[in-house]
């Protein structure tokens, strides 16, 4: 080709690069007519409204709105529509496993650390602009005293500024601290995520004493209920076993958390998940047979049967169902929890299923079918609002005008049955509407190459 010809062609490409982004938000305009809504604003439904999205918000919600001419009619006569669900403890790799999650009407993850560079950098990136079929994406840098699990280490202050700086610059919205940093670390991470805008999230940090000294540092979330096992029913040096902390101990629990004014991760999911195949191989097994493996990848049917789960010895259901009752007393008590599973790494634990067997376990653990659905919605818009102030985020996890409009429809009242919300008849997130058809095209070629290898 002609050089001239080559660099006009060159020219062409690099505008047509700059406009794709452009496009691939159409100003459109969506209306889902005669709705009946489950907002989460508060415990109440609204029957019969119409629900305008524009650019990706909710415009406007009414009875007798008046429908702009060139929006999209979406007749949702006798359906409902609840916001949209987030899972706030994932470790999800790849734009199938988030495609995988939008069908099962997730559309918003928080990614709890290990994400590759190109994961929690291009990937996210093209996730939250509505370029890729995906919820929006919310990352975390973990980081750790040692490299004993795998995490970015960091000894001391200096070390500390420095990787919040490198959050900051590769987009992640949190700093998950782990096990063994120093105190001295934990502090400058604290003070350098107020600087930045960058919150504490995670563990158990054995060198500060105590969940209490973590969250009057600041930390904002506790990333699983049973850190309360290791940090505060027993001291965070304590070999406690397998053994069971008093219910005695549960309200000094409340008034812990309470006091700083934190979310916790309300995981039953996980911790039941791990007693369930505990010395238990068959467990295992049966999950790896189950129909939902046709949406697990090579990877993870690979590596579930070596976890090793199933060759310890013992009995964790004890402490499940106490995990059970300390999140009905958090929640009974007014205390934020957000939903998260910690899905794919953990046996059993599969993308999006598992946060609907979370949401079925709060319920049986006694939370209303209110504060359960709010663990997943409104919740977690209150902990990405927290956070990210100073990002000029529209709110999500409500139905609310100036909200983001993720939203499930559905064909019954969630609040009488959350097992609806598994199978959504239509998900919206960035402002594209999926109906249940096109959930479906976009998970049944995934599947596909899954059996194929
Ligand atoms: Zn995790």
């Amino acid at each position: 080709m002609d050089l001239i010809l080559r660099f006009a062609l060159a020219l062409w490409l690099a505008g047509l690069a700059l406009v794709l982004p452009a496009t691939a938000q159409p100003a459109s305009r969506i209306a889902f007519v005669n709705a009946n809504l489950v907002p989460m604003d508060r415990e109440r439904v609204l029957r019969g409204q119409t629900v305008l999205v524009e650019n990706g918000r909710i415009a406007a919600i009414g009875p007798r709105l008046v429908i702009p001419a060139d929006a999209r009619r979406i007749d949702a006569r006798g359906l409902w529509l609840s916001p949209g669900l987030a899972d706030l403890h994932t470790h999800v790799q790849t734009r199938d496993d988030l495609a995988i999650y939008l069908s099962y009407g997730v559309t918003t993850v928080l990614h709890m650390g290990e994400a590759s560079n190109a994961f929690a950098g291009r990937t996210r990136i093209a996730a939250n602009d509505g370029t890729i079929p995906a919820p929006h994406i919310y990352t975390v840098l973990a980081v750790d005293g040692s490299p004993r699990y795998g995490h970015l280490v960091v000894t001391n202050a200096e070390e500390a500024r420095a990787a919040v700086l490198l959050a900051r610059a590769n987009g992640y919205a949190f700093i998950k601290v782990y096990n063994t940093l120093s105190a001295d670390a934990f502090a400058a991470l604290t003070a350098a995520g107020r600087e930045f805008g960058i919150p504490l999230v995670g563990h158990t940090v054995t060198a500060m004493g105590g969940l209490d000294r973590q969250l009057a540092a600041g930390q904002l979330l506790v990333a699983h209920a049973e850190e309360f096992i290791y940090s505060y029913f027993f001291a965070p040096d304590f070999d406690s076993g397998q053994s069971v902390p008093s219910d005695g101990a549960i309200a000094g629990a409340v008034a812990l958390v309470k006091r700083h004014d934190a979310f916790v991760t309300a995981d039953l999911v996980t911790y039941g998940i791990i007693a369930q195949q505990w010395g238990k191989p068959a467990a295992v097994r049966a999950w790896l047979a189950s129909p939902e493996t046709r949406l697990l990848s090579p990877r993870y049917r690979l590596d579930w049967p070596n976890a090793g789960y199933d060759r310890r010895s013992g009995d964790l259901m004890p402490r499940a169902a106490f995990l059970g009752r300390l999140v009905k007393a958090f929640a009974d008590a007014g205390i934020p929890l957000v939903s998260g599973t910690d899905a794919p790494t953990i046996p059993g634990l599969f993308i999006g299923d598992s946060l609907h067997r979370n949401l079925a376990l709060l319920e049986s653990a006694g939370l209303t079918r209110y504060q359960t659905l709010a663990t997943a919605t409104r919740n977690a818009g209150a902990f990405i609002a927290r956070a990210r102030a100073r990002a000029g985020e529209p709110p999500l996890g409500m139905i609310a005008p100036g909200a983001r409009a993720d939203l499930l429809l559905t064909r019954t009242n969630p609040l009488d049955d959350l097992s609806t919300l598994r199978q959504p008849l239509g998900v919206m997130t960035h402002g594209v509407w999926h109906d249940r058809a096109a959930l479906d095209a976009l998970i049944a070629p995934i599947a596909d190459r899954y059996a194929a290898r």
